[in-house]
C-alpha cells in the first residue's frame, strides 16, 4: 500500500508513466501497473482490494468462457450456497478444519452483543454444501451431482497480501460433485484440470505445468491434489495456477453421502472440489505486463482495439468522426471488442499513452493521409509493430491479427517459461539453478516422504541465505527463498532405472518440480 501511495498520482493528478522498471524492482513494478491500469485499487483493509471495472470486465470474460464450457460440456450447473458456515459443520471433517483452522474469519457479534454461536466465513464451501448433498442424495439414480458456484471466499492469510496473487476475500468458481465411482470423480477432477489449463494457456496466454500435488502439498482432507502451476519469468518464481481435487471418499463418510447402488447396497459417493480465482489475472498481468504498463491476450481484453484519431490543423474532429465510426461499425460487426476513444479533452499523445498502459491489444490510428489512402495505421501493443492496412475489409484482417498476437504472446511466454525448467540430478546444483531463476525438476522417492520435503524447504532456504543474505527475504513480499515442490507433472521425463532421488538418496520412483513460489 505504501508503495502504490507514494508513487501513484495525488487525487485528481494524472500520473503519465510507471515509475518502476520490470526488471529494476519486481514488485513494485507490478504496483504500478495495476493501479495505473485502472485494474486495482487500495482499500483500507489489508488484503482487500477493490477490482475496478477494467479487472472485473476480465474476470467476466473468464467466467462467460468457463461457464459454457464446464455447463454444456460437463454437464455442471450453478448454484448459490450461503457464505456463512457454524462451527459444527466446519469442524466436521479433521484435517480439513485443521488445514484451514488459521485463516479462518469469524463472525462473533451482532451490533453490541455477543452472537451466542459464533460463524465463519467460507474459506471454500465443502462443509456448507455436502450436508445438502446428504439430503439429495439417495441413490445411484441421483447421481452424480455436478454443482458450481461462483463466489467469494474470505481466508486470513498471514502471509503479506498481493492483490490478485494472494488477498484475504477472493473470487472464485468452485465445483462441488458427486459420483458413484473412484474411476467417475477421476475422470471429473481431470476434466477440470483441462478446463484450467485451457484458462491459462489459452485464454490467458499462460503456459502451465499440470501435475499432481504430493502428499505435502495437497488439499486439507482431500485423497489427492492436481494442479496447473505457473512461471513468473519477472521474479523466477512458480505460482498454484487453480487445483481441482479428488476428494475420495473422506467427505462423503464425514458427511454421510451415501446411495443404494443398483444391488440395493447401500455405498459412499466420490467426491471432487475445484477452483479458478482471481489470481488468474495477476499471473497474467506478470507474465505479460512490460516497462509501459499492462499488456493483453486479446481474449481477455475488455478492449480489443481502440480507434484515435489524429486531430490536428489537418483534421478536424469533425471530419474524423464518421470515418472512425465507420471503422468501429465494421469491427464490431466481427466480432470484435471496440473503442472510438473521441474525446477531445485529450491529445492524441494521451490517448495513446493511456490505452497501452492499460494493454489494449491493438491501436487503430487514423491521420489526414489515413483518410486520403482510405487506409488506417495499427500499432500492435505487445510487440510494437506498425502497419498499413486498407479500410476495406479492415474487421476481418483484425480479427485475425488478434488471434495471431493471442498465438504469438503464448509462444513468447511459453519459450521464456521453457528456458527456466531445468533438469538437477545432484544436491549441489540445486539451489544455483534456484538463483538463475529456474524451477528445478529433480529425481524424487515418492509421495509419502514428507520428512525429505522440508528438509528441500530447510535447506534449500539456509544455502541461498548464504549467498543473498538475510535481504534475500524481503518480508514484506512474503516471498520465501526456500524451495517447495509444486507438481509431479503429468508429463514425466524417462527416469532411468536406479536413478536416486535427490534429497533421501532413495530409490527414485518419479521426477518433481521444484520453485521458489509465492
Ligand atoms: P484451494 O481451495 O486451497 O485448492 O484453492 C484453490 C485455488 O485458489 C488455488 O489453487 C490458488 O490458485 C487460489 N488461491 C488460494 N489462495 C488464494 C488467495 N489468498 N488469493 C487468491 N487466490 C488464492
Amino acid at each position: 500500500k505504501e508503495v502504490a501511495d507514494k508513487k501513484t498520482a495525488k487525487k485528481g493528478e494524472t500520473l503519465l508513466a510507471l515509475q518502476w522498471k520490470k526488471t529494476e524492482n519486481f514488485p513494485n513494478w507490478y504496483t504500478d501497473v495495476i493501479v495505473l491500469s485502472e485494474m486495482i485499487s487500495y482499500y483500507d483493509i489489508s488484503g482487500c482490494y477493490i477490482l475496478r471495472p477494467w479487472s472485473y470486465k476480465m474476470w467476466e470474460l473468464i467466467q462467460l468462457w468457463f461457464n459454457e464450457r464446464v455447463q454444456e460440456d460437463l454437464g455442471v450447473e450453478n448454484t448459490y450456497f450461503p457464505m456463512f458456515v457454524s462451527k459444527s459443520r466446519l469442524e466436521k471433517e479433521k484435517d480439513h478444519v485443521e488445514g484451514f483452522a488459521p485463516e479462518v474469519a469469524w463472525v462473533t457479534k451482532s451490533g453490541d452483543g455477543d452472537l451466542e454461536n459464533p460463524i465463519a466465513i467460507r474459506p471454500t464451501s465443502e462443509t456448507i454444501m455436502y450436508p445438502a448433498y446428504s439430503d439429495w442424495i439417495r441413490s445411484h439414480r441421483d447421481l452424480p451431482l455436478k454443482l458450481n458456484q461462483w463466489a467469494n471466499v474470505v481466508r486470513w492469510e498471514f502471509k503479506y497480501p498481493t492483490p490478485f496473487l494472494r488477498t484475504r476475500e477472493f473470487l472464485w468458481q468452485e465445483g462441488h460433485t458427486a459420483h458413484a465411482t473412484f474411476e467417475d470423480a477421476e475422470k471429473m477432477v481431470m476434466d477440470a484440470l483441462e478446463l484450467y489449463r485451457q484458462v491459462y494457456e489459452d485464454l490467458l496466454a499462460v503456459p502451465v505445468i499440470p501435475g499432481y500435488k504430493t502428499e505435502a502439498e495437497k488439499f486439507a482432507g482431500g485423497y489427492r491434489t492436481t494442479t496447473v502451476e505457473a512461471y513468473i519469468a519477472g521474479s523466477g518464481r512458480a505460482i498454484q495456477g487453480a487445483t481441482s481435487h479428488h476428494l475420495g471418499q473422506n467427505f462423503g463418510k464425514m458427511f454421510d453421502i451415501t446411495f443404494q447402488d443398483d444391488k440395493g447396497e447401500t455405498q459412499t459417493a466420490w467426491q471432487t472440489s475445484w477452483g479458478l480465482t482471481t489470481r488468474t489475472l495477476g499471473v497474467m498481468v506478470m507474465v505479460h505486463g512490460d516497462d509501459t504498463g499492462l499488456v493483453l491476450p486479446p481474449r481477455v481484453a475488455p478492449l480489443q482495439v481502440v480507434i484515435v484519431a489524429i486531430i490536428s490543423k489537418h483534421l478536424t474532429a469533425a471530419d474524423a468522426a464518421p470515418y472512425c465510426e465507420a471503422i468501429r461499425a465494421d469491427l464490431k460487426a466481427c466480432g470484435i471488442r471496440v473503442k472510438y476513444d473521441d474525446r477531445d479533452l485529450y491529445n492524441p499523445g494521451w490517448k495513446y499513452n493511456h490505452w497501452e498502459q492499460k494493454g489494449v491489444p491493438i491501436r487503430v490510428e487514423v491521420g489526414p493521409r489515413d483518410i486520403e489512402n482510405k487506409s488506417a495505421r495499427i500499432v500492435v501493443r505487445h510487440n510494437g509493430e506498425k502497419v498499413d492496412f486498407p479500410i476495406e475489409g479492415l474487421g476481418a484482417r483484425l480479427k485475425a491479427k488478434l488471434d495471431e498476437i493471442q498465438g504469438a504472446m503464448f509462444v513468447k511466454a511459453k519459450e521464456a517459461r521453457d528456458a527456466h525448467v531445468v533438469k538437477v540430478t545432484e544436491w549441489k546444483d540445486f539451489v544455483p539453478n534456484l538463483e538463475k531463476h529456474n524451477l528445478v525438476l529433480t529425481p524424487w522417492c515418492g509421495g509419502e516422504h514428507q520428512d525429505w520435503e522440508d528438509w528441500v524447504k530447510k535447506t534449500s532456504r539456509e544455502e541461498s541465505l548464504k549467498t543473498l543474505g538475510q535481504e534475500g527475504e524481503d518480508e514484506k513480499t512474503a516471498t520465501s527463498v526456500a524451495a517447495k515442490t509444486l507438481c509431479i507433472p503429468f508429463n514425466q521425463p524417462e527416469l532411468p532405472e536406479g536413478t536416486m532421488c535427490i534429497a533421501s538418496g532413495k530409490v527414485a520412483t518419479c521426477w518433481v518440480l521444484w520453485g521458489r513460489s509465492y
